[in-house]
């Protein structure tokens, strides 16, 4: 039996799983939270060695996948981490400050833990890497932009690339046929255009802050906000950066950063939770239309992810008004409580509508081992 052990590593938590990788069956799973709080693991290496310990020694494991969320635009794939690796990551971690050295420390803890046993960086996004100069640039003075490296590099790649190998075998044609709009829409929301199997366009940029309404982060915005609110506000960057990051989204115009706590709040007649979804809606079909005309046309739009998965009103209320191309979703489809991949449009829609439930997790033992 092979094993792979799949490691996301955050700031203050460790969540892990143990999978077969023939059956791709998950053997064991957990998290290892509160890094660093009083009564807790007192740091990464603590908390991978209490990882071992649940462990156990009945394991085979003959690689250990980590998450990596910043992968700049050095890393297209996913790679066996060397201490030149290392190094790059860690220089990285300029690009994501809060991500970055948290990955680090779990595959450092993990080298320690496991030694001998190689361990595989998977980058958030890698995926994204096969965008279009003129999809991944921003129109800024070229010189500042090299010189730091500001340019679109979009995240969850992990997910968007699962999804849409899933979709394809859902569809039974081949992914390199197809040309599909992925929504992933979780707390953190992106949207991607996916070509033959190529990203070429993400909503995510520089930073994971770009794009959709989230569960608490802005998304897009007009950056003279930022200057405007310093002046008058007297913001400095660490409060901007906590305004747009934890502040704003669903939690900041609704109060809550929940998507069930906001359709439950807006059902009950809270008119500023209404008011909110739409906003955050307005934005998912704002990126159908242009992902749509992008790509030329699409196969399918998928929906993943918390929201994505069980939310059939975001996912209604965000196809709502396509019928003009066609497009159409079933209503008892969308509504039915199933669980699994399933078609939710008409089956004279002109474009396939599905909800693929994601796997990061898996996505990234297949590439782990597949790099091994
Ligand atoms: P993360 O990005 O942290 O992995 P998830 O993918 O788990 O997040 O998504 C979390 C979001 O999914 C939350 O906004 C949550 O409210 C939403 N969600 C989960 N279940 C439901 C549901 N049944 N109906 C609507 N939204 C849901």
């Amino acid at each position: 039996m092979t094993q792979v052990f799949v490691v996301n590593s955050g700031s203050s938590s460790i969540k892990y799983q143990l999978i077969d990788s023939r059956t791709e069956n998950v053997l064991l799973s957990g998290i290892i939270d509160r890094i660093g709080e009083p009564g807790h693991a007192a740091d990464h290496d603590d908390a991978m060695r209490i990882v071992l310990a649940a462990l156990g020694d009945t394991r085979e494991i003959t690689v250990v996948g980590h998450r990596v969320v910043h992968g700049g635009s050095r890393f297209t794939r996913a790679t066996v981490v060397t201490p030149e690796v290392e190094k790059v990551i860690d220089r990285l971690s300029a690009l994501a400050p809060l991500h970055n050295p948290a990955n680090l420390a779990g595959i450092r803890a993990a080298s320690a833990a496991f030694p001998g046993v190689p361990q595989v960086a998977v980058f958030d996004t890698a995926f994204h890497q096969t965008l279009s100069a003129e999809a991944y640039t921003y129109a800024i003075e070229a010189d500042v932009a090299k010189a730091h490296g500001i340019r679109r590099y979009g995240f969850h790649g992990t997910s968007h690339k699962f999804v849409s190998d899933r979709t394809a075998a859902q569809l039974s044609r081949p992914l390199s046929d197809l040309k599909l709009v992925i929504f992933h829409l979780g707390n953190g929301a992106s949207v991607c255009a996916v070509d033959g199997g190529r990203s070429v366009e993400i909503s995510m940029g520089l930073t994971p802050l770009e794009g959709l309404v989230m569960g608490t982060r802005s998304g897009d915005i007009d950056p003279a906000v930022l200057f405007h609110l310093a002046r008058v506000a007297g913001m400095d960057s660490a409060a901007l950066d906590d305004l747009l990051n934890r502040r704003s989204g669903l939690l900041g115009m609704t109060g809550t950063g929940d998507m069930r706590d906001a359709r439950t709040a807006a059902a009950a007649g809270d008119e500023a939770a209404r008011a909110g979804l739409n906003v955050y809606v307005h934005r998912l079909r704002h990126y159908l239309g242009a992902y749509l005309a992008h790509l030329g046309g699409a196969h399918a739009i998928v929906f993943t992810a918390g929201v994505g998965e069980n939310s059939p009103e975001t996912r209604e209320e965000t196809i709502r008004g396509f019928e003009w191309l066609g497009i159409e979703i079933d209503r008892a489809r969308n509504e039915a409580p199933e669980r699994g991949v399933r078609v939710i449009s008409t089956d004279a829609s002109s474009v396939t509508v599905l909800v693929v439930p994601t796997n990061e997790e898996l996505e990234i033992a297949r590439q782990s081992l597949a790099c091994v």
